[in-house]
């Protein structure tokens, strides 16, 4: 566990290359992973920004996701996450957090791929949170193939589906649901603008997910709803190793940025905790990466 509040070297704040191979079954289970990521379960401290927020993470179990969902309930906010069945494990963990910061946690599973899933998400994260006002999506799906013709249809459909279609529906089912003051927070990549060969199918979804955010960003700022978007970095999660990168290339995961590791999920959360906070209040259509120097745009 880190101290994330003093001062010291960023290099040598969180596990550095070389790591364990250690392939998993998508979708992979942080709990599973060696070292753990840190998703800031001993480490991040609220200090009241989102005083009675109403928020819904995808992705929430693990990761990004679950790193988020711990800093909002910290930061004062209800939860709600959702997460794909065989995510169970790693989702009671991130619900019995939020409970733990003395918020309420709304578990929602199911597969972002249906958009009549979609819908009924964000409607029972709607009525049993009592309300909706922070919107993070940050479920996505990736899986490295090196050649194109391995690349199947269904491949690339699935993950244009688990990665752009649901953010359209989510998102078009949540707007009408949130007050002004409401943040939509999406979650690219350096992907989007540096992809790597191997990932054909996913850094174009990732391309997709920043235009939708900017487009999206001034079509409702006059309703007083704010989109930005987070890219980060490679990110220890499990993501990576079920397939996110060729396992061998979990070894030396994270050690092309300047700062030679991985990032840490609960490196991200700051970022998500800012975009959803009113202090962003003029802040909108912007992506905040994340990436130990790599640069975003
Ligand atoms: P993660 O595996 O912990 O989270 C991804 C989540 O996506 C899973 O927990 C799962 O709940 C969800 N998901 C996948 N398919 C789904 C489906 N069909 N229905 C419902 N949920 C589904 O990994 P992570 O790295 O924290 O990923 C979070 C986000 O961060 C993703 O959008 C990913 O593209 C993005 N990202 C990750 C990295 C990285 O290096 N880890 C870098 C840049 C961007
Ligand atoms: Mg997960």
């Amino acid at each position: 566990m880190s101290d994330l509040y003093k001062l010291q070297d960023p290099t040598k704040q969180y596990p550095q290359p070389k790591f364990k191979h250690q392939p998993q079954a998508v979708p992979g289970i942080a709990a599973e992973m060696m070292p753990k990521p840190d998703h800031g379960e001993k480490s991040y401290k609220g200090n009241g920004r989102l005083p009675h927020r109403k928020a819904l993470v995808t992705g929430g179990d693990s990761g990004i996701g679950r790193a988020a969902a711990i800093a909002f309930a910290r930061e004062g906010a209800d939860v709600a996450i959702n997460y794909l069945p065989e995510e169970e494990e790693d989702a009671k963990e991130t619900i019995a957090l939020i409970e733990k910061a003395g918020r309420k946690a709304v578990a929602i599973p199911g597969d972002l791929r249906d958009e009549a899933f979609c819908v009924a998400m964000v409607k029972q994260a709607h009525k049993q949170l009592g309300g909706l006002d922070i919107l993070a999506c940050v479920a996505g799906k990736q899986h490295a193939t090196e050649k194109i013709a391995d690349i199947t249809t269904e491949q690339f459909e699935q993950t244009y589906r688990v990665n752009v279609f649901s953010l359209f529906w989510t998102v078009k089912a949540a707007l009408p649901l949130m007050p002004p003051g409401g943040s939509i927070i999406t979650t690219a990549s350096i992907q989007a603008t540096h992809p790597s060969p191997s990932l054909l199918d996913y850094a174009p979804t990732k391309a997709a997910i920043l235009a939708f955010t900017r487009a999206l960003a001034r079509q409702v700022a006059e309703d007083g709803i704010r989109v930005n978007c987070v890219a980060p970095g490679p990110v220890w999660t499990p993501l990576q190793t079920s397939g996110g990168q060729p396992d061998k290339k979990i070894p030396e995961f994270g050690s092309e940025t300047p700062m030679k590791r991985p990032g840490q999920p609960v490196e991200m959360a700051p970022l998500y905790v800012l975009l959803a906070s009113q202090e962003s209040s003029y802040v909108t259509g912007e992506v905040y990466g994340a990436t130990g120097g790599l640069e975003v745009s």
